[in-house]
């Protein structure tokens, strides 16, 4: 299955994934996907919002246990975030086949759109749509770099864009959801273990730092008569690091834009993104309180002013307790009883539907901890640990 996957979308210049929602790297992908369900036997279905799903036993009769991931990627992205919880689930259900288990709940396996949001700007789309976190008319809006809306998009890949919406019936059906994912970090390498279970994703928000000054002569503009935004937009990179470092929080500023842009010139406008994580709200208000506060002091002191917009926020996303402690002791009588429970700085899908179904992770040893890249790494017995344990959790879940 790895082999099979391992070229689809792959950029022969960098050696990353270009796999974005409803491309053709998308669709080559989704042929994967239901290529192997039927060579299992297992029913397939796109749903409304285009998400994919395959079955083995019938959904209806309710209390179903999932699992899966997406396919998609971030751009240059690795081969392991996403792929990795959609090739374990299907041979995690080959591994329960060869043991000649009874499955006694329905088990799906799950491919859901557009997780990465690399093409519309908006991560989580499929799951989000489905749990009614996104409507319709905002999904109807979404835009990609080239103009081309999300309906647009999705017509030309075969799906109807009018049928997307809140599908309350398809998550009333799933008793629990369980994704493995590759570790984004190096919790689980630092710790000497293969596989651990989620506790939280941390909450997470997108916010933009506008500093307007005034456009002026690079040469003979004499300092002191200078209204330069790229100076306080400096001391508050400086400062997100120090807020984020006291609070043992992340803050990052990623992206620029400076206008006019030009290098012999002082800008008028320096705009930064700011991504904020924290374990919990409070620490995040702390920190994202702190930086703003920085960014005022230093455009007071340039005499220059600052607007402060949230583009986005996410709240902590607490996944069920019980469905937790159940994988817990289930991976214990393999892994031995100190089986390691990581809160998560990323998003995913499982993420989103945790607050209307029960939801659970399991994450594989990176053992370099760098994703969203080429380098993104797993080793094969480390993957073959993490089939293991989907496995005995499914066994534990849809067996009994
Ligand atoms: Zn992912």
């Amino acid at each position: 299955m790895w082999t099979e996957l391992l070229p689809v979308g792959r950029s022969s210049a960098s050696g990353g994934y270009r796999r974005f929602a409803w491309t053709a790297a998308d669709a080559e992908c989704r042929a994967w996907f239901e290529e192997q369900a039927r060579a299992r036997g297992l029913a397939c279905e796109v749903d409304r919002n285009g998400n994919q799903w395959a079955w083995l036993g019938d959904p209806a009769a309710g209390n179903a246990v999932v699992t899966g991931s997406h396919l998609d990627s971030v751009p240059d992205g690795g081969a392991f975030d996403g792929p990795l919880g959609v090739v374990s689930a299907f041979a995690a259900l080959d591994e329960l086949r060869g043991r000649g288990v009874r499955f006694t709940r329905p088990l799906g396996v799950v491919n859901f759109g557009d997780e990465e949001g690399a093409r519309f700007g908006l991560a989580c789309v499929g799951s989000r749509l489905t749990a009614g976190k996104l409507t319709a008319e905002q999904a109807h809006r979404l835009t990609d770099r080239d103009g081309i809306s999300l309906p647009r998009a999705m017509e030309a890949a075969g799906h109807d864009p009018e049928a997307i919406g809140p599908d309350p019936e398809r998550l009333a059906r799933i008793g629990a959801f369980v994704e493995l994912h590759v570790e984004q970090g190096r919790a689980l390498d630092e710790l000497g273990h293969a596989v651990g279970v989620a506790s939280a994703i941390w909450p997470h928000g997108r916010w933009r730092f506008d500093f307007r000054g005034e456009a002026n002569h690079a040469g003979t503009t004499r300092l002191t008569d200078r209204h330069d935004p790229m100076l306080p937009y400096a001391e508050t990179v400086l400062a997100a690091r120090r807020e984020a470092e006291r609070a043992g929080a992340v803050a990052t500023f990623g992206k620029v834009a400076v206008e006019p842009n030009g290098v012999n010139a002082i800008p008028s406008l320096v705009r930064g993104w700011l991504d904020a994580r924290a374990a919990d709200q409070d620490v995040l208000d702390t920190v994202v309180g702190g930086i703003e506060q920085a960014a005022r002091k230093g455009a007071d002191g340039h005499g220059v002013t600052l607007d402060v917009v949230r583009e986005s926020f996410t709240p902590v996303a607490r996944f069920d307790h019980a469905l937790r402690d159940d994988l817990v002791r289930i991976l214990a009588r393999t892994d031995g009883p100190d089986v390691p429970v990581l809160g998560t700085g990323a998003g995913h899908d499982a993420g989103i539907l945790s607050a209307s179904i029960p939801t659970a992770m399991l994450f594989v040893r990176n053992p370099t901890g760098v994703s969203h890249s080429p380098a993104e790494s797993a080793t094969e017995d480390d993957c073959l640990a993490g089939v293991r344990a989907l496995a005995d959790v499914l066994e534990g879940l849809a067996c009994r």
